[in-house]
Formats: structure tokens, C-alpha cells, sequence
């Protein structure tokens, strides 16, 4: 049986990979050290027998006993509100965290890849961004310590790939939604759907003219597992490009809820991307892969998950917006 490490099991995106690789019939051992991951999104993995879970950061020494094939690293705070409340231990797991990982594949001769991000474009000049983009990041501010660190680990990353010939894999992952999004970690679409479920109004930072992208959960983990699958080593845009104002999008959350929610507008944070579209011509060549799931099919999955929340729990987990947190 091939064996698997994913660093961030219990949060969002590192809980859904699990799920995939015990799907295909891996064993999985699942890592987090809890500080942003909840053990309520892997809880149903426990009674496997090939699934293991370690209580461990890895921004210290990683040590996992006998054989490792690949490695998915996956732990990272990963949005904006975690960024401002753990900003060191954001840097520390992309670059020291990282560096542990890479010692680890090594020493296994394990293909290892890691979870990059679209922020390593920044503010972006160009748009769409493609892979060529170098980006436009603020080093100092808020986002700076997530986006360094992502660029660190890339860079570390490939070091390792052409000074040790390690198997590497590098995805830049754009905004992704689905079930198992922290309700109050500020990202939008828990921050839209949450506020909707409390009957508050929604907040909306800046004028709302900016863009994003949403991927849904299902066709980013798709992605991630052909490209570590590939060949190919250098970094692979993995989004949906079909591009949506913050503005527009409240109101689709507003018609898809039901409710009558109003809008409010509270300031822009510092640095925030005036617009974020992923160029997936790579992925599409390369990987023979684009999302398949559209906003409307996926926002109700991730509609159907919050209503799942008790009026408790979505009350202890509000978020009233970034300036306030
Ligand atoms: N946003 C918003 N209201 C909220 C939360 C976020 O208008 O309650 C905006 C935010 O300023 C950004 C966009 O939605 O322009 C996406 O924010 P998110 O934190 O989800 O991701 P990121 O900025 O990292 O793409």
C-alpha cells in the first residue's frame, strides 16, 4: 500500500485530500498541529485502518517511521484574518515547516508537493495571471507574511529539486470554497453565507468593484492529485477562472440564501488584490484538467454544509468583518 503524509489534515483543503487518497486506497497519515484545522473535519477517518493521525508542528523536526511515497503540504494559516493574529507562525510554517518537509522527502525519497498560492502574484499587474507573472507583493505588509512565505517555499522547493534532484510539485492555488470552511476565518464566502444564515447584512470591504475567482473544493483537489501525478515540476495555476465582482457575488448569496439582506460597506484592507483571475492554460495542457463545477452547484453544496451549523454555533462563530477582528 502506498503511503501518503499531508501536512494540514484537518483543515479545509488538507481534510478533503485525505478523503481522496484513502478513496484510491492509499494509507494516509494526516498532520496538523490544530491551530487553524478543526479534528471535526477528519473525525470520520479515525476508525480507518489506514489512516493515522499525528498531533504535530512541523516547524519542528518531523519524524515519520518507515516508508513515505509522497508527501502533500498542506498546513498554512490560510486568510488574511489568520494572517494579522498569527503572523509569525504563518512565516515559520512556509519556510522553516517547508524546509522540515523537504529534509523528510528526501531522506524517504518521497515526491513531495506543496501548496502554493495565487498570492505569490500579489496585488497583480498583469491579468490573468499566468505562471510567468513574477507578481507585485508588499513585503511588510499584512499579507506579506504569508506571501513571503509562499515564495520562500517555492524557491526552497525548487532548490531542492535541482540541488538534491528531489521530486517536486509546485500548485498555485487560487480562491477555493466548499464544506468545511472555517465559519469565522474571514475568507468571503463563509464570511456572505454566515452572515446571511444570522440574518445580519453582509460586508462588504471597499467599493465590492474588486474580483476574485472561486474554485470549488471538489475540482481543486482533482487538480492537486493530477499534478502530483505529472511530471512536471514547475508551478501550475490550479482555479476557476470564471472571474466575479465582490459586489455581484454578495448578491448571488443574497438570491441563493433567500434572504433579504442588505449590504454594508466597511474599508478595504491593506494590500487587498484588486482583481484575481488564474490563466489555467498550464494546467489544461499539462494536466488535461479545468474545474468542472459551476458558482451557482457549488455555492448550494456549501450552502447545504453551513445550514448544517446550529443557530449556536453560527452565532459563536461570527464574523463581523476584518476592521473589527
Ligand atoms: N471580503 C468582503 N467582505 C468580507 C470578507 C471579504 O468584501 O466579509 C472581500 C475581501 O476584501 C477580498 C475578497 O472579499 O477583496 C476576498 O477575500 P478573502 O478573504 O476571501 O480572500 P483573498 O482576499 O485572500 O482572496
Amino acid at each position: 500500500m502506498q503511503k501518503v503524509l499531508i501536512t494540514g489534515a484537518a483543515g479545509f483543503l488538507g481534510s478533503h485530500l485525505c478523503d481522496r487518497f484513502i478513496k484510491e486506497g492509499f494509507f494516509v497519515i494526516g498532520m496538523d498541529n490544530l491551530i487553524t484545522g478543526d479534528l471535526k473535519n477528519i473525525e470520520h477517518l479515525f476508525k480507518l485502518k489506514n489512516f493515522e493521525f499525528y498531533h504535530h508542528d512541523i516547524t519542528k523536526f518531523v519524524y515519520v517511521p518507515g516508508k513515505l511515497d509522497y508527501i502533500l503540504h498542506f498546513a498554512s494559516p490560510a486568510s488574511p484574518i489568520d494572517y494579522l493574529k498569527i503572523p509569525i507562525q504563518t512565516l515559520k510554517v512556509g519556510s522553516l515547516g517547508t524546509h522540515n518537509l523537504l529534509g523528510l522527502a528526501k531522506e524517504k525519497k518521497a515526491r513531495i508537493l506543496i501548496a502554493s498560492t495565487s498570492e505569490v502574484y500579489g496585488d497583480p499587474l498583469v491579468h490573468p495571471q499566468n505562471e510567468d507573472y513574477y507578481g507585485n507583493v508588499n513585503t511588510i505588509g499584512p499579507r506579506g507574511v504569508y506571501d513571503e512565505a509562499k515564495r520562500f517555499q517555492e524557491s526552497i522547493t525548487m532548490a531542492y529539486h535541482t540541488y538534491h534532484g528531489l521530486e517536486t510539485r509546485i500548485a498555485r492555488i487560487f480562491n477555493t470554497y466548499g464544506p468545511r470552511m472555517r465559519l469565522n476565518d474571514g475568507r468571503v464566502v463563509p464570511a456572505f453565507i454566515g452572515q446571511a444564515l444570522r440574518g445580519e447584512d453582509l460586508t462588504i470591504f471597499g467599493d465590492g468593484l474588486q474580483t476574485r475567482s472561486f474554485c470549488y473544493v471538489d475540482d481543486q483537489v482533482e487538480g492537486i492529485y493530477r499534478l502530483l501525478f505529472s511530471d512536471y515540476v514547475y508551478p501550475v495555476n490550479i482555479g476557476n477562472p470564471d472571474e466575479i465582482t465582490i459586489k455581484e457575488f454578495a448578491e448571488e448569496i443574497i438570491r441563493l440564501t433567500g434572504t433579504d439582506q442588505k449590504v454594508v460597506y466597511q474599508p478595504l484592507p491593506v494590500n487587498d488584490p484588486l482583481q484575481r483571475q488564474p490563466d489555467i492554460t498550464r494546467a489544461k495542457e499539462i494536466l488535461g484538467w479545468e474545474p468542472k463545477v459551476n458558482r451557482l452547484k457549488g455555492m448550494k453544496a456549501t450552502l447545504d454544509y453551513f445550514k448544517g451549523f446550529s443557530a449556536e454555533e453560527l452565532q459563536k462563530n461570527e464574523h463581523r468583518g476584518f476592521t473589527k477582528n
